[in-house]
Formats: structure tokens, C-alpha cells, sequence
């Protein structure tokens, strides 16, 4: 890698596009001479970069899926804090943990974590797998994750191929194939794997995310600055923006939904969500699977839950929004007489914020509950 370094340094980018790409060698193979020196030089500095050490990288690699850096950061300090340890995460409370990941969403991610954090204290005495296979079979770690951990945390060959990686590829090799095409995953996850630098593996993978992150962008391409755009095909045919080329999709299904706020003597109802599904397990309102009219609110809540509306008002409306499918939440804030219902947990607004873990679905109703508390 030396070598290889030596050689960047004492040529420019120009000389070696001519030299590697007009010989027809493909693009792939100068990737690690430019990032490798460039992310050494360039790289934001994180908390989850402080060291390779295996726990503290799964943990950010999964916090981070389908949540921005800048989002998770905060919650990845805390996270580290109080669970210094994969013994500690394997051991701590479902509920706690719900906490710690409260506002990150896709909670299926903590629970992987902390199945994996368990397997790995009961099956693997407390270590991390090195291998990419055996990575695999643990909850929660995909292809991409395990290949983020063997190469960041074990030096193997093994790519980590996201969506930000796919975006720096296609583009590097002006590549049209829509990126949901499992074909054009491997294909990028092979032509990598060819050109991984020896002893500089986790510096090359965490290179590509972090020129897909900062300068490869979705929307506005940095291609001035970036360390690639002597080599970048779809820069050279003015095609960077629009690419990748994604599959239209279908519209995500509506599924109606009525969140009763139910509110008595400074304290509001939750219960735990058991539909199959979405959120199943965590803590929720009271809902239906329709929209309620306003004048049978009261007959629903009494022939569903057994309470006894005192008075009633229309609370705010909002479509949340999953992978797969959207809620259109309609609600109405409720003032009931006795904290009865059936299942329901009783809890003040304090308590609520300190030890319950509410999905962002229904924590944007939260304020409005609270509000109406005197208001009636
Ligand atoms: Fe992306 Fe532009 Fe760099 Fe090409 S030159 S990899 S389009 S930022």
C-alpha cells in the first residue's frame, strides 16, 4: 500500500486517469490510490471512529441504518454510556433499551441488537466472529453490515454496499441499471472486492461511505472537490445528478387509524401495541383501524375500551410514513371519568418522558395531550 501511495503522490489525478482508464483498466482499480489518502486526510471525526473495536462499530453501523449521523449522534453517546459493553447490552432491560432507542424508530433494530449482544456472550465467549458468514447469521447483520465489520474491525476484504456506495459507483461508471437491482449489488460487490488494498480494507470501505455521505451526495454531487472527478464517467458526461436511476415504486398502501388521547386527572392512557405488524410490543394510544366520526367516538370507546367519555374534541391529524406503508392518524383528545379500560397503563406526563419509550408515530400527539389536560 506504501507503493501504492508513494505512486498518487508523485502523479496527479489527469496522469492517472490517462495511465489506468485510457488503457481501458477499469475505474475500479485506482478507487483505493485516491480515497484511501483522501479519507485519511478528509474524514469527519466521529465518535464511533475513535478506535475499530468491534462493539462500538456494530452498534453505530446499525443506529445509523435509516438514520442520519447527525440524527444518531446523540443517542449513539448515550447508547455507549450506559451500555459500555456487549455484556451490558445483552443484559439490559427491554425496557431500557426501548428508551435509549426512543426516536430513532425501526425497533426491530434494538431488539437484534440485543439478541446478537446475547449470542455473542453465550456462543462466542463475549468475542466478535472475524468471518463475514458467521457475521451473517446473527440478528440483525445483513451483508452490509457484517461487511462493515469485518473490513472496519478485521482487515478482510469484505465491501459494505448501501445505498451511498451504490450511488458513488453508479455514478463512478455511469452505470443506468437501476440500483434496486439485486444483479447490479453483487455486480458492484464483487468488482470492489477485487480491488480491496491489502492492510487498508476498513480505511477503503469507510472511505466509499463517507464520499457517498459528504461530497457524492444525493441531490448536489460536490464533483469540484471531489477525489474522484478525474475518473468519474457520469461527471465527464454531465450525468451526475441523474443518477442512479431508481425503479418507480409502488405507492406505499394508507392504512386509516383513529389515536384516542385519553386523558383523566393529569395522567394519559398508553397500552402495548400487540396488532402483528409494525411497532408490535412498544408502547402506543389507544387506536382503531379506521376513521372515527366525531359522535361515535364515545360509543366506540365504551363498547371497545369499557370508559365513559366526560367530553371530547378533535385532536391534530398526521400521515406517518414507514418503509412500507403509510398511517393516516386522525385523533381526538378524550376526557374520561375514571382511569379504567381495559389493559390500558395509567401514566403522568413526567413518568411518561422518563421511563416509557413512545414511537415517533405517536409521540407527535403527545404535546396535544398534554395541552388539553385543563382545557375542557
Ligand atoms: Fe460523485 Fe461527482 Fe465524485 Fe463522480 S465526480 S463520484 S458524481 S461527486
Amino acid at each position: 500500500m506504501a507503493e501504492r501511495h508513494r505512486r498518487i503522490r508523485e502523479f496527479s489525478n489527469e496522469e492517472i486517469f490517462l495511465s489506468y482508464y485510457k488503457k481501458n483498466a477499469p475505474v475500479y482499480e485506482v478507487l483505493a490510490d485516491l480515497l484511501v489518502p483522501w479519507y485519511e486526510r478528509e474524514k469527519r471525526l466521529l465518535p464511533f471512529r475513535e478506535n475499530t473495536d468491534p462493539y462500538r462499530v456494530w452498534v453505530s453501523e446499525i443506529m445509523l441504518q435509516q438514520t442520519r449521523v447527525e440524527a444518531a449522534m446523540g443517542h449513539y453517546e448515550r447508547f455507549m454510556q450506559e451500555l459500555p459493553s456487549v455484556k451490558d447490552l445483552a443484559e439490559v432491560s427491554d425496557e431500557r433499551l426501548m428508551k435509549l432507542w426512543e426516536g430513532l424508530g425501526y425497533y426491530s433494530r434494538a431488539r437484534n441488537l440485543k439478541k446478537t449482544a446475547q449470542l455473542i456472550c453465550t456462543r462466542f465467549g463475549g468475542e466478535f466472529p472475524h468471518d463475514i458468514e458467521t457475521l451473517k447469521t446473527l440478528p440483525g447483520i445483513g451483508e452490509y453490515s457484517a461487511g462493515a465489520i469485518a473490513s472496519i474491525c478485521f482487515e478482510q476484504k469484505t465491501p459494505a454496499v448501501d445505498g451511498n456506495v451504490l450511488r458513488v459507483v453508479t455514478r463512478l461508471t455511469n452505470d443506468e441499471t437501476p440500483i434496486d437491482s439485486s444483479l447490479l449489488k453483487k455486480q458492484i460487490y464483487m468488482s470492489l472486492k477485487s480491488v480491496y488494498p491489502e492492510n487498508h480494507c476498513g480505511t477503503f470501505t469507510q472511505s466509499l461511505m463517507e464520499l457517498g455521505a459528504v461530497v457524492c451526495t444525493p441531490k448536489s454531487p460536490r464533483c469540484l472537490i471531489c477525489p474522484l472527478n478525474e475518473i468519474c464517467l457520469a461527471k465527464r458526461a454531465g450525468a451526475a445528478a441523474q443518477l442512479p436511476v431508481k425503479k418507480r415504486r409502488e405507492k406505499k398502501p394508507d392504512e386509516a387509524m383513529t389515536v384516542f388521547l385519553l386523558v383523566c386527572d393529569g395522567k394519559v392512557a398508553l397500552q402495548k401495541r400487540k396488532e402483528p405488524g409494525v411497532l408490535r410490543g412498544m408502547w402506543q394510544f389507544p387506536n382503531v383501524a379506521a376513521h372515527i366520526a366525531h359522535d361515535d367516538v364515545a360509543q366506540v370507546l365504551q363498547k371497545q375500551y369499557g370508559v365513559c367519555v366526560q367530553a371530547l374534541k378533535e385532536g391534530p391529524r398526521f400521515i406517518h410514513v414507514f418503509t412500507h406503508l403509510r398511517w393516516d392518524m386522525h385523533s381526538y383528545v378524550v376526557k374520561v371519568k375514571e382511569q379504567n379500560g381495559v389493559h390500558f397503563s395509567w401514566v403522568d406526563f413526567v413518568r411518561l418522558e422518563q421511563a416509557y419509550s413512545l414511537p415517533s408515530a405517536f409521540r407527535r400527539f403527545l404535546v396535544y395531550a398534554q395541552n388539553s389536560r385543563d382545557s375542557f
